[in-house]
């Protein structure tokens, strides 16, 4: 969700700027800016669109100097608008800031900064934090006070509820950057007297691989020549270094029309690289270091309550299933939103999972607090390396799936499942919920899993031809039961996303409770019916569909003939353990949303109105 890059050093800022919006863009944005700090002077643009735009914008104007930042907003406060996006100037134009995040109080801020005389040209609450900012300033100076930048943003950021990434510059110390954070994510790179800042290392890489993550309340005050980090109580911090491990090709397209098509087909290798090093098919070993500490707990555990948003709340439907059947430990899924402003029964030792992609989602960041304070063990499951929830929980596992760039989310989702299987197939053993042949069998399943998604992959012209015949539906409904009923759901909300075709996911025997209704011979309704425990009730129900002449699209196990017969379009994928077929059945579901955004002219990976990690409530 939005974009902050900056930069202080020899170079060019704008070049570094601009390149790093583009890297950005991905998270999702509705305007951009950018502010070029040369001595007492600094030149802002900004405009609602693309950087692109901005880049068009500014062609013939100043673009020089070798301090700047630069902004993708994604509205919360105020319409998307030239006068609404980043940088923000204070009134008297001491100050420049860029902000990701909500100041929660800005209303009451900006009345009483109204009071002091001070005008306001957006509808932001970042504007009523670069005012106020000023206003602490200017007061201190009438005072005759000493007072630094620092101390400003100190002084005003102590007033403000809410989250914030930001970066600042002041006139009066155009040599230098301040960067906060609270909430909002922000990365330092560190070369050679320069650094980077960015709401994520894409940005960064391609100039250096070391960086600090900035943590809650830091503050930190940027020159050429070095770094000063304090946090908002002004105690002195010493800026813990880290190397990354991320290469340029990793966040490029590599060919691909779109970073949506090239995530699915990483998918293969993303799912051996989830569970390289920690499981073993030859010894049939299983280890997932990261839960080393609270593996006992988990293995005891009375409840287990996983919690996340969107994709990842799909993913830990998924894991409800798993841990029932190979744990039998009571497991719940929570939207992370609805937990954190529930009273949830916590008990102490209770496990709470919580899973997102970014590792920086607010409100599973904001659900697991709440969780610790309750007494819950937190365990996260995360793929970005070093983000917030990783940082935040007692014990967790990454899914190294790579970056994921596409909005849209797939290779994730499938790792995440992966991770949550391993996770309950170690318990299940553990506990003997899950006999060693069973274990053992699923430890061969999920070896053969990439290769199986690689076949399912070969069909994917067979799957763009049926995504013209459906691609200009205006609804749609996605039918599973059991371990498919969330993949079900995951299809249809891959539908929307990126199509803006409406789509609703159902287990399939709830159709007749309601959806049924809608069903006409214009209705697509997608059906999830490898064979299963379930199968044959599953065929009943594409009756129940083609008695009301939907047409039928089933996701089939290879061979089946029976419902070849029924349905108007099969797609064959190859047989798994019925646990482990959301990973194979959710491709052909990927795959047909992706071609018909393509063919309706959507675009993919940057869908309107959605950010990528999504940073605010
Ligand atoms: N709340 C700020 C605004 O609406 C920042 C939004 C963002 O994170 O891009 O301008």
């Amino acid at each position: 969700m939005c974009g902050i890059v900056a930069y202080i050093g020899e170079k060019e800022a704008f070049k570094v700027l601009i390149k790093g919006l583009k890297r950005l863009e991905y998270r999702g944005y509705d305007s951009a800016g950018i502010a070029l700090i040369n001595n007492k002077e600094t030149n802002i643009y900004k405009c609602q669109g693309k950087v692109s735009d901005l880049e068009n914008m500014v062609k013939d104007l100043d673009i020089s100097g070798n301090i700047g930042m630069g902004h993708t907003r994604w509205a919360t406060h105020g319409e998307p608008s030239d006068k609404n996006a980043h940088p923000h100037e204070s009134m008297n134009k001491y100050f420049t800031i860029i902000h990701n995040g909500i100041i929660e109080n800005y209303s009451k801020l900006r009345k009483s900064l109204e009071k002091e005389n001070y005008k306001f040209t957006s509808e932001t609450d970042t504007e009523v934090l670069a005012n106020l900012i000023e206003y602490v300033y200017l007061k201190a100076k009438k005072e005759k006070k000493t007072i630094s930048a620092r101390e400003a943003v100190r002084t005003a950021l102590n007033s403000v509820n809410g989250a914030y990434g930001l970066v600042i510059s002041c006139k009066d110390f155009p040599e230098k950057i301040i960067a906060a954070r609270k909430g909002s994510p922000l990365v330092i790179g560190i070369s050679n007297n320069e650094y980077f800042i960015a709401s994520d290392a894409s940005p960064i890489i391609e100039y250096t691989n070391s960086v600090i993550y900035l943590n809650d309340d830091d503050i930190a005050v940027i020159g050429k020549n070095g770094l000063n980090l304090k946090n908002i109580k002004n105690i002195i911090k010493t800026p813990h270094i880290q190397k990354i491990d991320l290469k340029l090709d990793e966040i490029e397209k590599n060919g691909y029309e779109h970073y949506m098509l090239k995530e699915i087909y990483e998918q293969p290798r993303a799912i051996s690289d989830t569970y390289r090093g920690r499981l073993n098919y030859e010894s049939k070993f299983l280890r997932l270091g990261g839960l080393h500490n609270v593996f006992k707990n988990l293995k005891d555990a009375k409840k287990i309550i996983i919690v996340a948003c969107g994709t990842s709340w799909h993913a830990g439907l998924v894991g409800e299933y798993l841990f029932e059947d190979f744990t039998r430990i009571p497991t719940e899924v929570e939207y992370a939103s609805e937990f954190r402003y529930r009273k949830p029964i916590i008990n102490k030792g209770d496990i709470v999972i919580a899973i997102s992609q970014s590792g920086e989602t607010a409100d599973t960041l904001a659900a697991i607090r709440m969780a610790k304070k309750l007494g819950a063990i937190v365990i996260g499951v995360c793929n970005v390396v070093g983000s917030s929830i990783p940082r935040e929980t007692f014990a967790g596992v990454y899914t190294h799936a790579g970056p994921e760039i596409g909005v849209a989310s797939t290779k994730a989702f499938t790792t995440q499942i992966t991770v949550l299987t391993m996770m309950a197939m170690s318990v299940g053993l553990a506990n003997k919920t899950l006999s060693k042949e069973q274990f053992n069998s699923l430890v061969e399943e999920l070896y053969l899993i990439p290769k199986k998604i690689t076949q399912i992959l070969k069909k994917a012209e067979q799957i763009q031809k049926i995504a013209h015949i459906i691609k200009d539906s205006t609804n749609s409904l996605y039918l599973g039961r059991g371990y498919l009923f969330p993949v079900a759901l995951e299809g249809a909300l891959k539908l929307k996303e990126i199509s803006y075709i409406h789509a609703e996911g159902y287990p399939a025997a709830e159709m007749k409770h309601g959806p049924i209704a809608l069903i006409d011979e214009k209705m697509p309704v997608i059906v999830l019916a490898t064979k299963d425990k379930s199968y044959e009730k599953i065929i009943s129900n594409i009756e129940e569909v083609k008695a009301r002449k939907g047409i039928i699209i089933a996701i089939v196990t290879e061979g089946d003939e029976s419902i070849k017969k029924i349905a108007d379009h099969i797609i064959e994928i190859p047989y798994t353990d019925f646990s482990l077929a959301p990973l194979l059945t959710v491709i052909p579901l990927q795959l047909l949303s992706y071609y018909i955004a393509v063919m309706r002219g959507c675009n993919v990976d940057q869908p309107r109105n959605l950010a990528k990690s999504v940073t605010v409530e």
